[in-house]
């Protein structure tokens, strides 16, 4: 049996803070978080061959701990619906990241499914001197960014938290569904919030978490997307 990678570890040996999108979902998918989980492929044709494992549709993303927005790089293609999507979006990929990027290392591009789409939600951990771990949730795009409709928690959260937290944003009735529009699995998501409390409290040399977005649905709630910063050392 080979090994099991600790990206923790692996991140303090290379003396970098800031863990990839496929590492952090690995932790946290070890902790029983769920997470739309990637593999890295290094070559167009590894990429296809893991696509094909998983089922189309896919997304590719950049792989590297020196980019932390990969959108801003074009290193997100989303819904590519077979084999030569794949590999085209590989190569465009590689050239833009390069471009835009030019000094960033990059180890790869991961695979991943397209998950289907939902209302997107974001859940943080970000440490406050007094408090330390700290939760942030919200729903994804203007609401965070324009509106600032989020609310705060100190971690751990008990159970009430998790269904207080969720409710006190402005922005509620989207998650419970407005104008005949499905609301999302409530309990699903106050379960996510509660593992990723966990989560930071068991692991408090992360220094901060995003999940962003989370999709939530009807039917269940997934993060594709996640970035682990470990506090510097010393
Ligand atoms: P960034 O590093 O720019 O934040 P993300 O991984 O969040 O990159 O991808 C950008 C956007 O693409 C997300 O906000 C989400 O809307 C969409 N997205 C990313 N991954 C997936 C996925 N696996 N399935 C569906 N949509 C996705
Ligand atoms: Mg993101």
């Amino acid at each position: 049996m080979t090994p099991l990678s600790d990206p923790i570890a692996d991140a303090r040996a290379d003396g970098r803070t800031l863990l990839t999108e496929v590492e952090s979902k690995q932790l946290l998918h070890d902790a029983g978080i769920p997470v739309t989980q990637a593999t890295t492929a290094t070559t167009a044709d590894e990429a296809v061959v893991a696509a094909e494992g998983m089922g189309f549709p896919v997304v590719l993303k950049i792989v590297s701990s020196d980019i932390a927005h990969k959108s801003d790089v074009g290193g997100v293609a989303l819904d590519l619906a077979d084999g030569d999507a794949v590999r085209e979006a590989y190569d465009a990929m590689q050239a833009s990241v390069k471009s835009a990027a030019p000094k960033a290392t990059i180890d790869g591009i991961s695979v991943q499914q397209m998950a289907q789409s939902g209302t997107e939600v974001i859940v943080g951990i970000a440490t406050d001197p007094q408090f330390g771990p700290v939760m942030m949730f919200g729903l994804g795009g203007i609401f965070v960014e324009v509106l600032k409709d989020v609310a705060f928690r100190i971690v751990p959260l008990e159970d009430r938290d998790a269904s207080q937290i969720v409710r006190e944003i402005r922005s509620f009735p989207v998650l419970e569904g407005v104008r005949g529009q499905a609301g999302a699995d409530l309990d699903a998501l106050e379960k996510l919030l509660l593992q990723v409390s966990a989560f930071a409290w068991d692991h408090q040399e992360v220094a901060e978490l995003d999940l962003n977005p989370v999709i939530a649905r009807p039917d269940g709630v997934l993060a594709v997307d996640a970035r682990v910063v470990l506090a510097s050392e010393g």
